[in-house]
This record gives structure tokens, sequence and C-alpha cells, in this order.
């Protein structure tokens, strides 16, 4: 049997892959921060998952953890997933986006050592390694320039990453492009207007305040990226690949898509932009090639921009009757 540690399984991205996992017979270990409410949630949707209590600063603990467990797969899934949050906690950003990398990559490179089995490593890297890059899609080979303390903790990642790979692990990076779904957090500006699309349809709110509209990024479907992660470990070359749609959408885009879900075509009167919520310097345009991710692993994206912008809508309008896994 396949044995699985996902780091940041609580998370958007880690409920997905357990649920995934789990489904196709996988003995799934999970490292989960102390006192998580959801979790109850996650153990009823992942019957046979083990979980465990640990920080991904805590390096003892995580290396004694692969060490002990010997995995087949290690998801690295965990960390700090926002830019802005980035920006408030940099050290933070580097220590638990960046440096538990390091340690997670070295410890499941020991095992491999003393057991003689292959470990393989995903690493959940991501489009802010590219910043503001003037290279438009930008793939595999665009030159990494990241812009905030998230996506440079990032870049150190992905490159270790590269090194480890060439040492002998299998280790791959999924540089993923935004994806969503109704389980991402409600501090990303997706989450936000689905939320307040949602609340002005319903009547309970009248306003939408958001930062700036024209900013672009490629939006996908959040289990057809999981989907990814799990073909890159499965195979046969270690290997970089992007992650996307290929298109790239404004958040005005969002807005309207979102706004026309509830039957409202002029939402002006509806939004207000406010430059407080501009960050300091900001990608102004993510749109990824996944190129590579067709040819190689035979991936591709399942659901529209429509469609996953209308299905966050609808959740959010449920929400107060029907409780989610996580935000909702
Ligand atoms: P998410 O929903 O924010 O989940 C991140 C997880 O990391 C959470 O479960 C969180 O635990 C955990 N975590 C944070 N700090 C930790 C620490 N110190 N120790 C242990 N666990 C910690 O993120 P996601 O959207 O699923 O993204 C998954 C990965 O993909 C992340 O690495 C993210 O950077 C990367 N990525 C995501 C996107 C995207 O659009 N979603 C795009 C590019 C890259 P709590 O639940 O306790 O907070």
């Amino acid at each position: 049997m396949t044995v699985a540690l996902v780091t940041g399984i609580m998370g958007q991205d880690g409920s997905y892959l357990a649920e995934r996992l789990v489904a196709e017979g996988v003995e799934i270990h999970g490292l989960v921060r102390p006192g998580d409410a959801a979790l109850p949630n996650l153990k009823e949707n992942c019957p046979g998952l083990v979980v465990h209590e640990g920080d991904l600063r805590d390096g003892a603990r995580l290396e004694a953890l692969v060490l002990d467990l010997a995995p087949d797969e290690v998801y690295n899934l965990a960390g700090l997933s926002s830019v802005a949050q980035s920006w408030e906690m940099p050290v933070l950003a580097a220590e638990v986006t960046g440096l538990a990398v390091a340690r997670l990559l070295q410890a499941s490179w020991s095992a491999q050592e003393r057991t003689g089995r292959a470990v393989r490593f995903l690493q959940a890297s991501s489009a802010e390694i590219f910043g503001n890059s003037d290279r438009v899609p930008q793939d595999e080979n665009t030159p990494l320039c990241p812009t905030s303390p998230y996506g440079a903790a990032k870049a150190y990642a992905h490159h270790l990453v590269g090194v480890y790979r060439a040492r002998g692990l299998h280790a791959s990076s999924t540089i993923l492009f935004n994806h969503e779904s109704p389980r991402r957090p409600d501090s990303f500006v997706t989450r936000k207007i689905t939320a307040g699309v949602a609340a002005i349809a319903a009547g309970t709110a009248t306003e939408l305040v958001l930062g700036n509209l024209d900013v672009q990024r490629d939006w996908g479907w959040a289990p057809d990226y999981v989907d990814a992660m799990v073909r890159a470990v499965r195979h046969d070359r270690a290997d970089d690949f992007v992650v996307a749609t290929g298109k790239a959408r404004s958040v005005r885009d969002f807005v309207t898509v979102a706004f026309s879900h509830v039957g409202i075509d002029d939402w002006a009167p509806f939004v207000r932009t406010d430059p407080a919520l501009v960050r300091p310097v900001d990608a102004y345009m993510q749109v990824g090639d996944p190129l590579k991710a067709h040819r190689d692993l035979g991936w591709r994206t399942t659901v529209s921009f429509d469609e996953i912008v209308g299905r966050m809508v609808d959740h959010d309008t449920r929400r107060d009757v029907r409780r989610g896994f996580r935000n909702g």
C-alpha cells in the first residue's frame, strides 16, 4: 500500500488531495496544526486519515515524522499561502514557506537512503516566483523574479527542489497559478467577491470594497490542480510543471461574472475601490503556459472560469443554511 504524507492537509488543496488519496486506497498521514476546528470535518470525509499534530517551524518534529514514516510520497502543501500576509510577516513566510522545505527535502533524502526505497516529493510552488515577469505567458523557463516575501520564499524552495532532484530525489515542483473553490479562505479576493456578491443578492450587504480591479490572473479549479500534483508525483521523471489554464482574466472580469450569476448586470453601484487595498508591489499580469503539463502529464483543466465563479457564488449563497467544509 502506498503511504503518503501531506502537509497543509487542512487547507483548500490539502483537503481535496486527502479525499482523492483516500479514495485511491492510499494510507494517508496529515500534518495538522494543533487545535484546528475543521479537523472533524476532514476526518469524516477521509476515513483512515492519520493525523499528526505539528508545526512546520518545528524542524526536529518534521524530520522525525518523515524518517519514522518513510512515506512513498510527500506532498508539501503547507505554508503561508497569502502574499498579503507575507508582507505583514516576512520572517514567518521565510520559515514556513522556505526553510521548512529544506527540512522536508533533507528528511525525505535521509529516509530514502535509510530504507533504500524511493521517496517522491511534491512541492506546491507558485506563479509568484515569476513576480512581475515581462514574459507572457510564463513557463518553466521563465526567469524567477519574485516581488513579495511570499514569492521570494517560494523561489528559494523551488530552487532547492531542483537541487535535491539533481542529487537523486524524485522531487517535482508544480508551479501553481491561482486556483479557487468554495474552500478558498475568506481572506482571498476571489472569495471576498463571491461572499460579497451573495450577501448583496440576499440583501444583507450593500457594498463590496476591492483594490485594483485591473490586475490579471490565471484562475483554475482547485481539484484540477491537485490532480496535476498527483500526476507529477506518479510521473516517471521528476520535473517542474506549470499548472495553469493559459487564460488571463482581470479582477473586474471575476466581479462581472459573479454579479451576472445572481442576475445583476450593472454592478458599478455596489462596488467601491479603496487604494488602501492595493498591494505595495503586485504582479500586474500572471498567466501560465501549461503545455508541458498537458504533454508530459496528460493533465487538463475540467472547469471553466464562469463555472468556477458560479460554483463559489452558489456555495456562498447557501452558506447561511448549510455549513461547508471549512469556511462556511
Ligand atoms: P491554504 O488553504 O492556505 O492552506 C495552507 C495550509 O498550510 C493550511 O492548512 C495551514 O494550516 C497550513 N500551515 C500554514 N502554516 C503552517 C505551519 N506553520 N505549520 C503547519 N501548517 C501550516 O493554501 P492552499 O490554497 O491549499 O495552497 C496549498 C499550497 O499551494 C500552498 O503552499 C500555497 O502557497 C500553494 N499555492 C496555492 C495557490 C492557490 O491559488 N491556492 C497558488 C499557488 C501556490 P491552518 O489550516 O492551520 O491555517
